[in-house]
């Protein structure tokens, strides 16, 4: 049987055809470093994120970095953020100097509200909260504790572009957001790229110097900083890919739904939604029973799943002076398990992953 991929990042012949159409015309244009494409990109971004703002740059990492650098932050601030991210997440902040502070996370896992209570010191100067799996944080109880606390919220959405909650948008919340389009990502570039957004035109002038070595007019130094500019090509690809956006949501959306209705729920929680929320599925992560013996039965299943970051960040070599209480993080991370949920799957595919996890307990 045909195997069930994790990831599938073919494009479709109708893409590709208006793909090769904007490649041409920027070959054509010449224009080929911040071409207006970037300056659309930016337009389309914000807008979608109901920001004032976008500065585009060459990845996710980059843009969670100048993110935090934008904040002009010094060596021994704190900055509280979840325990469970993709490493970037946490190199982002130790690349500004500042001191990265390891929080919980809730059975959402997403950071605890709770917990970054707890680890607020007088040093502590922002909170950065991942939109893990595809799902805002309780960004409503972020907000409250920055606000009686004077500290600045920075959002890495990097893996929940179009998510929602509360009223809140992804890439839309805090002083500073920051979103990655890598391939993997819901908004894919066919590279590499990052976007920023903020509403606060200060905030933006200096992303525009900081993805460009600190620089104003390329001469005049700021702040020492990376060559982080987006690729004009990349632009113009998540331009067209913002335009067919929602229906890829919707396809993920209705995936999981299927996921949801077919899974054996005896052995296995699956993601359970807040009233009022959007979650654009960038992973379907479960907590599963003998997580690691359903995983390699999947793999002989030919089923493609994946087990994310079974280091937590603080349990990195680099980090692990960074102790926090991180129990329910250390608890949840031996059942996590990503099914696949892309939009390219069909309902045959993901009857055979319910089949095969059904079965596997079935067997126990
Ligand atoms: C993917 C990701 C990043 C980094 O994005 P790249 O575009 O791969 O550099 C940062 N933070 C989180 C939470 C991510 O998932």
């Amino acid at each position: 049987m045909d195997k069930v991929r994790f990831l599938n990042l073919t494009v479709e012949k109708n893409e590709r055809d208006n793909f090769i159409e904007k490649l041409i015309s920027i070959m054509e244009d010449g224009q080929i470093v911040l071409g207006p494409e970037v300056t659309e990109f930016e337009k389309n971004i914000s807008k979608a994120c109901s920001r004032k703002f976008a500065t585009g740059v060459g990845s996710g990492s980059d843009a969670v970095y100048i993110a935090l650098s934008s904040l002009n932050l010094n060596k021994g601030d704190e900055i509280i953020t979840t325990s469970l991210s993709w490493i970037a997440t946490a190199n982002a902040v130790a690349l500004t100097g500042a001191t990265p502070v390891f929080a919980d996370i809730n059975d959402d896992l997403n950071i605890s509200p709770n917990s970054v209570q707890k680890l607020i010191t007088p040093k502590t100067k922002a909170i950065l909260s991942v939109d893990y799996t595809g799902r805002l944080a309780d960004v409503r109880s972020l907000v409250d504790i920055c606000n009686s606390n004077n500290l600045h919220l920075v959002e890495d959405g990097s893996q929940a572009f179009g998510a929602k909650r509360d009223g809140y948008t992804c890439g839309g919340y805090g002083i500073v957001s920051a979103i990655s389009h890598n391939p993997m990502k819901v908004l894919s570039a066919l590279g590499e790229a990052g976007s920023v957004l903020t509403d606060d035109p200060e905030i933006k002038d200096r992303l525009d110097s900081l993805r460009y070595n600190g620089t104003i007019n390329k001469e005049y130094l700021v702040k020492p900083s990376i060559n982080g500019r987006i690729d004009t090509i990349q632009a113009a690809i998540l331009n067209v890919r913002l335009s067919t956006f929602e229906s890829l949501i919707k396809k993920r959306a209705s995936n999981a739904e299927i996921y949801n209705e077919l899974l054996d729920r005896r052995y296995i929680q699956v993601p359970k939604l807040n009233a009022n929320e959007t979650h654009v599925y960038y992973t379907y992560t479960i907590l599963a029973e003998k997580r690691d013996q359903l995983f390699t039965y999947l793999q002989q299943q030919n089923i493609e799943c994946k087990i994310q970051h079974p280091i937590l960040m603080p349990e990195q070599p680099p980090f692990k002076e960074c102790t926090s209480e991180i129990t329910n993080a250390l608890k949840l991370k031996a059942k996590l398990i990503s099914l696949p949920i892309h939009e390219k799957l069909t309902r045959d595919d993901i009857e055979k992953v319910c089949y095969a996890v059904n079965k596997f307990y079935s067997n126990k």
